[in-house]
């Protein structure tokens, strides 16, 4: 296995689908669970038995049109991403990954120039040190639905369930979902489950090739989580 660990392992999908379905699940047999909490079984076996695991983006790529680096900062068992959307030497900041420091000192070290923040939700695991950012970088949180990046359009998508207010950004082929999609799981429905599996399946419906940077865990597509993704059962 390359990279990070998935985000959630076999339990964990189990407990967020039984939290978000408000059930308890007393049999010990996949099938059955899967159909209680209306998991992909072919999926949800995968990922018990460690067969999934996504192609990631190439981070390694380096190109003068847009581009993504991630910042991981160790968070809890895993890992909490912050990204760069770069085209050049000019850089949008999307969530801050909990701490300013690595952000600034990834800046610094591809001497970027950051243009704006985006975030993806309010939880502090993704916006502390934003302050510390704004002001270091003089550089604000952008708003706005279309966003303007070096020529580049980036579509805020309303992606509501992890949070009443949680969103995606589109630019070109990239999607940056925060704590909507994981590799092969989802985020916490803490607003809504209804309502993230609605937003999972808006994203979902989009173009297969689109590479999907998540919150935490590895990156990975559209077409890779319509398939291996356990809450992809629609
Ligand atoms: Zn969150």
């Amino acid at each position: 296995m390359v990279g990070l660990d998935l985000e959630d392992n076999y339990e964990d999908i189990i407990s967020k689908a039984m939290k978000g379905s408000n059930k308890k699940i007393k049999t010990e047999k996949i099938e059955d669970i899967c159909k209680e909490l209306n998991l992909n079984l072919t999926a949800l076996k995968n990922i018990r038995d460690k067969k999934y695991y996504p192609r990631e983006y190439n981070f390694f790529r380096k190109t003068n049109e847009l581009r993504v680096e991630r910042i991981q900062v160790p968070f809890y068992k895993g890992n909490v991403n912050s990204y760069l959307l770069v085209k050049g030497n000019k850089c949008a900041i999307i969530d801050t990954c909990g701490d300013a420091d690595f952000v600034i000192e990834k800046i610094e070290e591809l001497k970027l120039k950051a243009k704006f923040i985006l975030l993806t939700h309010g939880h502090d695991d993704h916006t502390d040190g934003l302050g510390k950012i704004e002001d270091k970088l003089k550089i604000k949180v952008e708003k706005k639905n279309k966003i303007n990046f070096l020529g580049y359009s980036i579509k805020r998508i309303s992606t509501p369930g992890h949070t009443a207010d949680s969103v995606t950004f589109l630019v070109e082929d990239f999607l940056f979902s925060g704590d909507l999609i994981f590799a092969g799981s989802l985020g916490g429905g803490n607003f809504s489950y209804k309502k993230l599996l609605e937003s999972f399946k808006k994203i979902l419906s989009l173009n297969k090739n689109l590479w999907i940077f998540p919150g935490h865990g590895p990156s990975t597509t559209i077409g890779q989580e319509r398939e291996n993704n356990a809450f992809s059962n629609f």
